[in-house]
């Protein structure tokens, strides 16, 4: 272990820049001497203040952290910081997803959905009157109310797992030194390792008016008025998924495409959100960007842009939001200081089994290079590298086939490769595609738009037809989807859907049911409800 120790004091004693191959190698062995080791760590505690400095009570700082110290007897310390948004609007311990991410999103979802159900309660008999309204500020008070008990049990829940919750802002002063600046004053936390967990936060363009007058999804979820006329600009996840609970309010809801929605996904899938999307109401600006946003005296807000021939008009609005990707919180860490280095796009960190290219240093959650940005992503990966770090395990992150739904009104489930993915990898001949409509026995009564109701399975042609990806736009898509996830990790094939007996009626036995393709070029829309 005294060689270990050595051997780690001159990697980390001068200026610490690997490069290349020579990193590769010292990163590897240094990983296999903390996974060799598990007793080290505590051996070595009086060292530093602590075995582990995270920064960011994020998703994935909280669960490693919280590993670490409950199951794995590390000390620890969490720093949690957030900058207030340029309208002022701030928020808790835990970061985006509890706050001002998936929870508040999936609760305005639901009351969107709500909304839906009540108009169909008529068809099923529930007498409801003609003049139901929503309210918005009841609507975000109940959505902060649940925020802030979250916030409250976070808290707890540290305290109780004995992991120390510093509410500053960390910056690295060396690659075992994190400056902390609270609102008590500045101090300085040593560490042998430091996790990195900052995340991100919103984009805003580059054209007048955007950062003055507009709002992002760090706003959306408490602002203090009802939206009113909204426009959204980015159509990725976030752009739809709040265009859709906005229209599903009550709003009249508009999104400003660039270029493709939903990119990354399957594209003929992405289209079909979409058209539902416009046939329940929500308007799409096709190929346009944004040129300036100004506000008029009547206190509307103005915004001018152009379309891919560059035309210009403009509308009035009652809230612009910018959905247009989120920016990694690399910056403000001086990760310089550390030598830590950052992946070509100049933010995220390209780690390796979630280690940087300083060996004491690690990163999750959203601040990875091309990794998914998910809460379970970042907390999967999170609970691994503590146990790698502090326990005897060599588990490490796997970033493939990783499930995931957009909640749009009609929601859409993957997991897996899109269809076009899969012909450019495997070649058109060497991919079957199957495919269905269907009838969900809940839209009948009330007579529910089905014609966009699609599900899609993406197969190797060969043997099996070991299953790729599969594809699923309807009610409930994450409660599907999950799943058939568990069963692609276990090597899932056509024969063993096809072999599976469905429950009856749900809408996930569609899966089990599948039996045109695409190349046959025969109708899959569904006979019955029952065939
Ligand atoms: P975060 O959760 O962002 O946590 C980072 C924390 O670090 C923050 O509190 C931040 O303020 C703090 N911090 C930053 N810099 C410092 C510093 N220098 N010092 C101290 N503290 C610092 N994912 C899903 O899986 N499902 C969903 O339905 C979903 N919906 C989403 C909806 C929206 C609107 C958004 C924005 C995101 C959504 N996501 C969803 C993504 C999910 O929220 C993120 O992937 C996840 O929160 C990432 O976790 P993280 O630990 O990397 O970072
Ligand atoms: P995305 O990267 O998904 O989408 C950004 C959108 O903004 C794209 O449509 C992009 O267009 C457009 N865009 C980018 N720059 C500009 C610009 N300058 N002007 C106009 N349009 C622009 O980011 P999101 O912010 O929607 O979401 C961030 C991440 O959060 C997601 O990747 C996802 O991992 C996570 N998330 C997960 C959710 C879930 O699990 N349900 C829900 C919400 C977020 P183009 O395609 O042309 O680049």
């Amino acid at each position: 272990m005294a060689a270990v120790f050595c051997f780690r004091n001159v990697i980390f004693g001068g200026a610490c820049k690997f490069k290349s191959a020579n990193f590769l190698l010292f990163r590897n062995l240094e990983q296999k001497q903390v996974r060799g080791c598990a007793s080290y760590v505590g051996k070595q505690r009086s060292e530093y203040d602590y075995d582990l400095v995270v920064i960011g009570g994020g998703s994935g700082g909280l669960a490693a952290a919280k590993e670490a110290a409950a199951n794995l007897g590390a000390k620890v310390a969490v720093l949690d910081y957030v900058t207030p948004t340029p309208i002022g609007t701030k928020w808790g311990l835990g970061g985006t997803c509890v706050n001002v991410g998936c929870i508040p999103k999936k609760l305005m979802h639901q009351a969107a959905l709500l909304g839906e159900a009540i108009h169909d309660a008529k068809s099923y008999g529930w007498q409801v009157g003609d003049n139901v309204s929503h309210s918005w500020e009841n609507l975000k008070d109940a959505v902060q109310a649940h925020i802030k008990s979250v916030n409250w049990v976070t808290r707890v829940e540290l305290r109780d797992k004995k992991v120390e919750y510093i509410n500053g802002l960390g910056t690295f002063k060396d690659q075992h030194t994190i400056s902390v600046t609270t609102n008590k004053g500045d101090r300085l936390l040593t560490a042998k390792y430091v996790l990195i967990a900052v995340g991100g936060r919103p984009r805003y363009p580059d054209i007048p008016g955007a950062v003055e007058y507009g709002i992002t999804s760090d706003d959306i979820f408490s602002l203090n008025r009802p939206p009113g006329k909204t426009v959204i600009v980015g159509a990725g996840y976030i752009g739809l998924e709040c265009a859709g609970f906005l229209n599903g309010l009550g709003y009249d809801a508009t999104v400003m495409i660039r270029s493709i929605p939903l990119r990354g996904f399957d594209q003929q899938m992405a289209n079909i959100v979409v058209a539902e999307m416009q046939d329940k109401g929500i308007k799409f600006l096709h190929r346009c960007l944004p040129k300036s946003v100004e506000k008029l005296d009547s206190g509307r807000l103005k915004v001018t842009w152009t379309d891919s021939d560059k035309n210009e008009f403009n509308d009035e609005f009652d809230t612009v939001m910018f959905a247009i990707g989120r920016r990694a919180l690399t910056k403000e860490l001086h990760l310089e200081n550390a030598g830590v280095e950052v992946a070509g796009d100049g933010e995220k960190i390209d780690a390796v089994d979630e280690q940087s290219n300083v060996p004491n240093i690690y990163a999750v959650g959203d601040v990875l290079y091309k990794k998914p940005e998910l809460t379970p992503v970042a907390i999967h990966a999170g609970r691994l590298l503590a146990r790698r770090l502090f326990g005897d395990s060599a588990v490490t992150m796997n970033y493939e086939n990783v499930a995931t739904t957009v909640f749009t009104p009609l929601e859409y489930g993957a997991v897996g490769i899109s269809e076009e993915t899969a012909v450019q990898r495997y070649g058109e001949d060497n991919v079957e595609i199957y495919h269905a409509y269907y009838k969900p026995t809940e839209f009948f009564i009330p007579q529910k738009n089905i014609s966009h109701c699609y599900l899609k399975v993406v197969a190797k042609r060969d043997g099996d037809q070991k299953v790729l990806g599969m594809h699923y736009i309807g009610p409930q898509a994450g409660e599907v989807i999950q799943g058939f996830s568990a069963a692609i990790k276990c090597n899932l094939t056509v024969k063993d859907l096809m072999n599976t007996v469905g429950i009856h009626p749900t809408i996930a036995e569609e899966f089990t049911r599948i039996n045109v393709t695409k190349r046959s070029g025969k109708d899959p829309n569904p006979a019955s409800c029952c065939s």
